[in-house]
């Protein structure tokens, strides 16, 4: 009987143990997929592109205007790297899309489908 107790409390501790690694295992896998995982959460990589595209363009605007750019001027990406908030990083699509930073006057594009300006 007294053998039998004991086992019931290693059991609940062992039960308990698993339960606890279940959870983080969980939490852990949650932010890998929250973070990481465009298939469950297509729009979170959408919004950081598109917040990237307009850092790009508002960059692009305050080159034109420091240097009497206007429309049509080619602009490459080093030209705007010190006028981008967030620096190079912003100009990385975090879905590995590939940026084109277009002349002024016309908005920056990701390759990757739906990762447009509004
Ligand atoms: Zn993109």
């Amino acid at each position: 009987m007294k053998r039998e107790k004991q086992l019931r409390k290693e059991m609940a501790i062992l039960g308990a143990t698993f339960t606890t690694i279940l959870l983080l295992a969980g939490a852990g896998l949650l932010w890998v997929v929250l973070d990481r995982n465009d298939f469950f959460l297509p729009g979170v990589k959408q919004g950081r592109c598109i917040a990237n595209l307009e850092r790009i363009a508002h960059a692009k605007a305050e080159l034109a205007r420091d240097r009497d750019l206007t429309n049509g001027a080619p602009i490459t990406t080093d030209q705007i790297l010190d006028y981008v908030e967030g620096g190079a990083h912003s100009l990385k699509c975090p879905a590995g899309g590939t940026y084109s930073i277009n002349p002024v006057g016309r908005s920056p594009q990701c390759s990757v489908p739906g990762h447009e300006m509004k």
